[in-house]
């Protein structure tokens, strides 16, 4: 089963979401937990967690992929901005375990000026403390472009993290394709190497997702700007490698491309007819 899906706007519920990616074409799909840029959540509404419960079973949706707000940085040099990493994400995975067996992406953070060491120390006690044993949900670092003091843009970095936490057996891995091109990984000169390299450092067995983005910028640029499919340094061909690679291909994808509703249902029928 090809899984491909957006990032859609949570507004509406669980339930318009499900039926949304449906209409778009696709069968799984990303959504923040909140608003993006931080703040409050609004009270979970049990009969449209039913009602997607439902609808999901009937239309084959395998599962979804919960991304954290931007503003959570488990790494902050501010207490309080550590802090409400703690209490988002403690919030965040107490929500989800109404809908178990998805998946929760997280930024690692920036260390902003503390360096990647310091950066690395504060993500592993976030995680011991935010984490514990009887959560229903895959916890999943997302691969960083490695813009300004982002940690995460060396699959090291990654690796050690999930070394070095209590938790580490529960962590998994999202490959962010314009983030791991930018970072300086050639997805399109050399994805199987890149591939290797994953595997030698973090574990294949970790990967768990695949942001599928284009980029704006060239190769080992930094940037994190996102660009449709096709349209951008990576390209069409590449994207085809990539959601047929045999190591990646039973993975669920999924565009974060700057697209409205229209444009991702363009995309979305583009690479399943670009799927062999
Ligand atoms: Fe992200
Ligand atoms: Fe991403
Ligand atoms: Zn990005």
């Amino acid at each position: 089963m090809f899984k491909i899906g957006c990032h859609l706007s949570a507004s509406k519920g669980f339930l318009h979401m499900a039926q949304e990616i449906i209409t778009l074409g696709g069968n799984t799909f990303q959504y923040f937990s909140r608003n993006p840029r931080g703040g409050a959540v609004k009270t979970l509404d049990l009969d449209d967690i039913e009602a997607f419960k439902d609808f999901s079973a009937e239309h084959d949706i395998p599962y979804i992929l919960c991304h954290a707000p931007y503003t959570l940085n488990p790494c902050s040099k501010e207490e309080k901005t550590r802090d409400f990493a703690y209490r988002a994400m403690t919030e965040d995975l107490e929500r989800m375990d109404l809908i178990p067996g998805n998946m929760y992406n997280f930024h690692p953070g920036s260390h902003v000026g503390q360096g990647t060491e310091k950066g690395i120390e504060l993500i592993v006690r976030h995680l011991d403390r935010v984490m514990h044993k009887d959560i229903k949900t895959t916890v999943i670092l997302e691969t960083m472009a490695g813009k300004g003091s982002e940690i995460g843009s060396r699959f090291e970095e990654i690796a050690e993290i999930i070394e070095r936490t209590k938790f580490g057996d529960m962590l998994g891995v999202c490959l962010d394709t314009c983030h791991v091109y930018d970072g300086g990984y050639d997805i399109v000169g050399n994805l199987d190497g890149v591939l290797d390299e994953f595997d030698r450092v973090i574990g294949l067995d970790r990967l768990k997702a695949v942001h599928l983005n284009d980029s704006k910028n060239p190769f080992e640029s930094h940037k994190d700007r996102h660009e449709k499919i096709g349209e951008g340094s990576i390209g069409m061909e590449a994207v085809k490698a990539i959601i047929n690679n045999p190591r990646l291909k039973e993975l669920p994808f999924y565009l974060e491309t700057p697209n409205e509703l229209p444009g991702y249902k363009k995309e979305i029928e583009m690479l399943k007819d670009m799927r062999e």
